[in-house]
């Protein structure tokens, strides 16, 4: 709930509307995990609200820490049995949390591990919370930043991601500004337009991965919705109504979608864009055949993106050593023989 509607709900059951805002900050400022850590809170509410609406902390079952230590992976146990997972990366800015939206994912994209058995359901605001506040505390350290980028497609789950975003930037909560947060899409249309009538903050991720239909119809199941052009006109129109510059992710595959003629084709598409492009070689998976792209053949791309006049950078890899790709140690976990 937000502080409104957590205000109205404990006028509405008979108690003082001050307790609204203690319970808030008990939940999002301090971050407890049960009702029992709200100390000024009178016991008879607190049993109340345990009844209606009882705490469910995540679990870590699993934490996995990079070489460097810049990067560390949690799988968490939700209440209902299910696992998910969230990445924690040390940058010199601050700190960021890359968190999960769903139970799996439906999109389907080919060389992703979260999408292998699909969605099995969205995960809550307060579980999407709770991922960032069990990171900050297993790690001690201030969260500066949050990305909307692990395993699912958040605007699949979009109520639930409005809200999750207007609870960590509630002011009487976490209080994060959205310019610190990322939301990143395969590129469900429709729901970027409604994401742009929100005038939110947010960074906007696109994931492309492809200069032409064709090849993105063969990665990427949403792109047989929708083309390349609708994609990219929703993206404009973010743009218009947010002044938010969009990102586009583009994985680097090995012969799929890096040669030259590939560079050229996405700086056409780009061209007088105010956007950004992340490549990333792409992580391999298992249960395909994708190679990454070589160093010299993320280089020449890199240039030849940059001659083109495109804003581009190689993602710095980060946690490649700890199944660090979208939901690569969900599926190690739950496909393990041991
Ligand atoms: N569904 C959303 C967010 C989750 S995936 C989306 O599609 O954007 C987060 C990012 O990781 C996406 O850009 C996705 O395409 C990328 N990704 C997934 N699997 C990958 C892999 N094996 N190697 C590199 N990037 C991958």
């Amino acid at each position: 709930m937000t502080p409104e509607e957590l205000t109205q709900y404990i006028t509405e059951i008979g108690e003082k509307p001050f307790r609204a805002k203690q319970i808030f900050s008990w939940l999002h400022e301090r971050q407890v995990s049960s009702y029992d850590e709200m100390t000024n809170v009178p016991k008879r509410l607190r049993e109340r609200l345990a009844s209606v609406q009882p705490l469910h902390a995540l679990l870590p079952v699993r934490t996995l820490e990079s070489g460097r230590g810049d990067t560390k992976k949690f799988l968490f146990r939700l209440f209902d049995g299910n696992v998910i997972e969230s990445v924690w990366m040390k940058h010199n800015h601050g700190n960021s949390v890359c968190i999960s939206s769903q139970v799996g994912c439906n999109m389907g994209c080919r060389f992703c591990a979260s999408t292998l058995d699909g969605c099995v359901r969205n995960l809550t605001p307060y579980e999407m919370l709770c991922q960032v506040y069990a990171i900050a505390a297993l790690t001690g350290e201030r969260v500066s930043n949050i990305d909307v980028m692990g395993s699912g497609e958040p605007l699949d789950n979009y109520d639930n991601l409005l809200r999750f975003l207007r609870l960590v930037s509630a002011e009487e909560g976490m209080n994060l500004s959205l310019r610190n947060v990322t939301v990143s899409t395969c590129g469900l249309v429709p729901k970027i337009r409604e994401l742009a009538d929100e005038h939110l903050q947010i960074t906007l991720a696109i994931s492309l991965h492809a200069s032409n239909d064709e090849k993105r119809r063969e990665l990427m199941p949403v792109a047989k919705r929708w083309t390349i052009s609708e994609l990219l006109g929703a993206c404009r129109y973010y743009f218009d109504q947010t002044g938010r510059r969009i990102s586009f992710e583009y994985a680097l595959i090995a012969g799929e979608n890096d040669t030259d003629r590939c560079a050229e084709e996405l700086a056409g598409l780009l061209h007088g864009m105010n956007c950004h492009v992340n490549l990333i070689p792409v992580n391999p998976i298992r249960e395909r055949s994708y190679r990454r792209s070589g160093r010299g053949a993320v280089l020449e791309f890199d240039k030849k993106l940059e001659n083109y006049g495109i804003n581009v950078t190689i993602r710095r890899e980060m946690g490649a050593d700890i199944d660090g790709a979208c939901g690569q140690l969900r599926r190690n976990y739950l496909t393990r023989s041991d």
